[in-house]
């Protein structure tokens, strides 16, 4: 037996194989790059070596650095874990080399699986069934006789074919000949070979893969099957066992098949034939073998009670399996999720970062693998997978209620998880019927996507602190972040139903609307767009309506419409409402947003702002008063002008305001500016606004002001 391994991985398969070494007494070694430097497998472990810089190709890639820490550290065997070198036929054999035990199989057997045609070939030879296909088409009549024998729908594909390239779908005998010609005119041209072969197309099918344990001595033992048909973008994300909707016939076909297979090429160690199912023929057929331990082998210990770990060790140390195919007994069922540090609102982007809260599942029948704790970093360079849940149950019903309620305890912080779309995967109608096919999560996400287009999109991401807020809730908050009080745009009718008494409001100069005075390229286009996507004709809205039954006159501008920039309308509209206000001696309240200046209407703008300040001061003069509400973001000429020429002038919250914004000023001065330069808040401290007033006051708090000077 071996007295020191060193364990080439990280994260959770480096604590997986550390607590294995642990029972068995053996000194465990671990080596990271500077990015795991405080993880937690590094701590767990006896001894430590720094192999390198934090991306992968120069540590846990780096052969050479990792083959000097196990001579330096005297350990007599590496084991790879998964991913990184464990599939790797040249490290396999620089252990060999330099007398190391590479815990796996050999590197001729790794060789030959990792080389997909020759996989295929060697397993067929052993009578492992593979996709019914042709070698090389000779001509038409060979075609036909082949598709025949294959059945449809089938593809033709390019011997020099890749990547979804030169290849073609037959659904039936008539469209072959057409098919054939041009797969075969296409191939010559494209590829320059016009070698074309067929391969039966399965259009529906399950992931299923089997686990294989394999000793010295030709003992060979299957323990089962895996369902890893839950999967996006061939990422695994749930896995099951035993699989549902195989027959007891079929799956011991599988089994046996698996077994006879490995023996034939002489397989060593843990190894996993990964097969596509066809529900319908109950056929299956290799797709590829793993010559190392699988990131769900949980699934397959939780169910056989067997530790595939600690059999790699002793397997490797040249022991006897010490159990036969019969003893082997499955009367369990096993789910395991892969809990990720990614934003599945956002396209599954990865998310990095620091955990500032992490509390993982516990209770009876659950376990839980990974390699962070609270105040680990997720860093970029490695796998988004953070850790892997598993629950064990009686049925499978059961394991399912078990699986929702542990991923329910689940609380983290800092980062984006994985978890609520684990939920809701799990309740889906095909996962819990057992009747899913590698289609699964497309269909799933496709119909998602769908209603939530439908829905006008159910939730929002804050831009300022990037949690999700449900729509329907957000409508209740007066559109606020309820994580960091971020106020949302909102337009300016919704401002104005907020503000005035209900049914108060009446609209002025409506017909008032944008020409292209100046002939600029693409204005009138623009101008269509904005009015599409804010249903209104203008930039800002003006009118009266009742505030507490008091009157005021009221000026909205609309944030999703040509921002920026007076044109000739803006200032012509918001002058009028001031005159109105003059003659009538009404308050003006108005709410201010502006950025994104079109540079093309300057002279027009300013001209503009201009007339409304003279407006404004007439207002003024004849003792009327004017607030004005500076939302995000309030910049440019506006704020120069009438916008910062009220008497009571307030903020909402994070609200920026400035002349120009902070990336312009950077950019023109040089200079990086203070946190927070130009936000409400600053400015409030060095007196350039009044007070800062959240959305859902502002209707007491103008009133109340209104009613004070009245
Ligand atoms: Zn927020």
């Amino acid at each position: 037996m071996f007295s020191k391994i060193l364990i080439a991985n990280r994260g959770e398969i480096a604590v997986r194989i550390i607590r294995a070494c642990k029972e068995l007494g053996i000194t465990t070694v671990a080596v990271f790059s500077e990015a795991d430097r405080h993880a937690l497998y590094v701590r767990l472990a006896d001894e430590k070596y720094c192999i390198g810089d934090a991306p992968a190709k120069s540590s846990y890639l780096n052969m050479n650095n990792i083959i000097v820490a196990a001579l330096a550290s005297k350990a007599e065997a590496i084991h790879p874990g998964y991913g990184f070198l464990s599939e790797n036929h040249s490290f396999a054999a620089l252990c060999k080399e330099n007398g190391i035990v590479f815990i796996g199989p050999s590197a001729d057997l790794i060789s030959k699986m990792g080389d997909k045609d020759i996989a295929r070939r060697t397993m067929k030879n052993v009578g492992f069934p593979v996709i019914p296909g042709s070698e090389l088409l000779k001509d038409l009549d060979d075609a036909k006789e082949q598709a025949q024998r294959i059945g449809f729908p089938l593809l033709i594909k390019a011997r020099s074919g890749g990547g979804g390239r030169g290849i073609h779908r037959v659904d039936k005998l008539d469209d072959l000949e057409n098919a054939y010609t041009r797969a075969a005119s296409e191939a010559a041209s494209v590829f320059a070979d016009d070698g074309v072969y067929m391969e039966r197309l399965l259009l529906s099918v399950k992931h299923i893969e089997l686990q294989i344990l394999a000793d010295h001595f030709g003992n060979v033992v299957c323990l089962g099957e895996r369902d890893c048909s839950a999967q996006r973008k061939n990422q695994k994300v749930i896995e099951e066992g035993p699989a549902l909707l195989i027959s007891d016939a079929t799956r011991h076909r599988m089994l046996d098949a698996a077994t006879k297979a490995a023996k034939a090429v002489g397989y060593t160690n843990a190894g996993t034939i990964e097969c596509l199912y066809d529900q319908q023929s109950e056929e299956f057929y290799f797709m590829e073998m793993n010559t190392r331990i699988q990131v769900e082998h949980a699934v397959t210990e939780a169910i056989t009670s067997i530790d595939l770990v600690k059999w790699q060790i002793w397997i490797s140390a040249g022991m006897k399996l010490d159990f036969t195919q019969a003893e082997i007994h499955n009367n369990t069922h096993a789910i395991e999720c892969r809990i990720n540090a990614e934003n599945p609102y956002a396209g599954f982007q990865p998310s990095y970062g620091q955990i500032t809260k992490f509390h993982s599942p516990e209770g009876p029948f659950i376990r839980f693998d990974t390699g962070v704790c609270e105040g680990a970093t997720v860093s970029p360079f490695y796998d988004s997978m953070i850790g892997k849940l598993i629950v064990t149950a009686r049925t499978r019903n059961e394991c399912i209620q078990r699986m929702k309620s542990a991923l329910n305890e689940f609380h983290i912080s800092g980062i984006h998880h994985n978890i609520d779309f684990l939920k809701f995967l799990l309740s889906q109608e095909d996962f819990l019927s057992g009747d899913y096919t590698t289609n699964f999560l497309t269909d799933v996400l496709e119909k998602q996507k769908e209603a939530d287009e439908a829905n006008n999109r159910a939730v929002t991401q804050c831009v300022n602190c990037s949690q999700l807020v449900q729509n329907g809730e957000l409508d209740e908050l007066y559109h606020v972040c309820p994580f960091c009080n971020y106020h949302f745009k909102v337009s300016a009718r919704q401002r104005i139903t907020w503000i005035c008494d209900i049914g108060s409001f009446v609209e002025h100069d409506t017909d008032l609307i944008s020409q292209n005075i100046l002939d600029f390229p693409d204005y009138d286009t623009k101008l269509e767009k904005s009015r599409k996507e804010s249903a209104e004709k203008e930039a800002v809205i003006c009118g009266i309506g009742n505030l507490s039954g008091m009157p005021v006159a009221i000026f909205a501008m609309e944030p999703s419409f040509m921002m920026g920039s007076m044109g000739s309308v803006v200032g012509e509209k918001i002058t009028r409402l001031f005159e109105t206000a003059t003659e009538k001696s009404l308050p003006v309240v108005g709410f201010i947003v502006s950025g994104g200046a079109r540079m093309q209407e300057g002279i027009i703008s300013l001209m503009q702002m201009a007339k409304t300040s003279g407006a404004v001061r007439q207002h003024n003069d004849a003792g009327n008063l004017y607030l004005c509400v500076l939302t995000n973001p309030t910049t440019g000429g506006v704020t120069a002008s009438f916008a910062m020429e009220a008497d009571i002038i307030v903020a909402e919250p994070l609200a920026l305001i400035g002349f120009a914004g902070p990336r312009v000023i950077e950019q023109t001065t040089r200079q990086q500016l203070p946190d927070g330069f130009q936000r409400a808040e600053f400015l409030l401290t060095k007196g350039f606004v009044d007070d800062i007033v959240h959305r859902k006051n502002q209707r007491d708090y103008i009133s109340l002001v209104l009613e004070l000077h009245k």
